[in-house]
């Protein structure tokens, strides 16, 4: 069984742990974190009370579908403060993503959900990729240029990876022309690598379409994804067509094409292995809710809207319930790593819905929150 320490430290073995030591490892660390959370944060105690849920009491895998869980949504909320364990004093980070009805969440976290977070992405891109050098080439924001933008934060993690990189995104603006200078410029001297959500390499592959370009990166070179599928509605394609493109057009192996799936409010980033299955990192459990009532876990395989409680987050409770539809599997994945897959399908419109035990109104309205509000 390992610890959050040593999940964190050591995030090929947690994924390559025995089904057994991996529910007990997951089942632990994540009772712990609600255990943490309600001992400091009024607001999830209030949560707990409601539905009756005392975190010490959750001892087996299946008992954790009983803690209360958060909605995405009340991030967006002008009071989303209330949601923070830690002191808005202790706050290091502040991300914002706009959802799908423009108005953003805003995701705070302190210094020790940063340096866990850091630690275990940079653990969980070495497990999957393998990389330790070469030259990325970014169709996404520098850090800098976009400092709240959260998926530029997870594509620039890479960076202590890599050798060397170029930003291609700038005031909203991506040019391919640039982007095809860089990989002109790194040939020869490293294995090239392409980053960016997937609609801005499709971007990059039709302007290689349309010029008659085919550019051949090299022997191990990878294009990572995480994001939108599409910009524009129609733009959509498969993975597998996708997969195609990047093969014909840019000499990249099939197997090397990887997508993520991540979501701003949580320290979840499920990466692809090698066969196209997207591993739900040691330190996250992702049950799966029935989309009529998110009370109730589907059974195994089953659709519906997915909820990630995450062991990392000290800043607020990690377990949430997301906008988005998907399945989850547990076992062993042919790639040898133990644990859930997860597979997204689509966000859920109209997915603004308040579906917490005690609201944020009957919160405040209760006189708890001045006490439980941290110094
Ligand atoms: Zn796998």
């Amino acid at each position: 069984m390992f610890s959050l320490s040593q999940i964190l430290g050591d995030v090929s073995a947690a994924h390559h742990q025995t089904p057994d030591d991996w529910a007990r490892s997951v089942t632990t660390v994540v009772r712990d974190a609600a255990i943490y959370h309600a001992a400091r944060n009024g607001f999830y105690r209030a949560q707990c009370d409601a539905v009756g849920v005392d975190p010490a009491a959750l001892h087996e895998l299946e008992d954790l579908q009983r803690l209360p869980l958060l909605p995405v949504s009340l991030f967006k909320r002008a009071d989303a403060r209330v949601l923070l364990t830690c002191p808005l004093s202790k706050v290091e980070t502040e991300a914002r993503s706009t959802g799908t009805s423009g108005v953003s969440s805003v995701v705070r976290r302190d210094a020790e959900t940063v340096t866990r977070a850091l630690i275990g992405l940079t653990g969980t891109y070495r497990e999957f990729f393998g990389l330790s050098g070469g030259a990325g080439l970014f169709l996404s924001p520098s850090s800098a240029d976009a400092p709240e933008n959260g998926m530029a934060k997870v594509f620039n993690i890479l960076n202590g990876i890599l050798d060397d990189h170029a930003y291609l995104v700038s005031d909203n603006v991506f040019d391919p022309a640039d982007a095809l200078e860089y990989l002109r410029k790194w040939k020869g001297l490293m294995t090239r690598h392409i980053i960016g959500p997937p609609f801005l390499v499709r971007r990059f592959l039709r302007f290689l379409e349309l010029e008659g370009i085919n550019v051949f990166l090299d022997p191990y070179s990878m294009v990572i994804t995480l994001g939108g599928w599409k910009r524009y509605p129609g733009e959509a394609v498969s993975a597998e067509d996708f997969r195609d493109e990047c093969h014909h057009r840019l000499g990249v192996s099939r197997e090397n094409v990887r997508d993520m799936y991540g979501l701003i409010e949580s320290d979840l980033l499920a990466v692809e292995c090698h066969l196209h299955r997207k591993h739900v990192p040691p330190w996250c459990f992702v049950s799966i809710r029935d989309v009529h009532d998110v009370t109730r876990e589907v059974a195994a395989g089953q659709t519906g809207m997915i909820a990630v409680l995450d062991a990392v987050n000290t800043s607020y409770p990690g377990f949430l319930l997301t906008d988005d539809v998907g399945e989850v599997e547990t076992g062993t994945c042919a790639c040898g790593r133990t644990g859930q897959v997860i597979t997204f399908r689509h966000r859920r419109q109209g997915g603004e819905l308040d579906r917490s035990a005690v609201s944020i109104e009957r919160y405040m309205g209760s006189g708890r929150y001045a006490s439980a509000q941290p110094a």
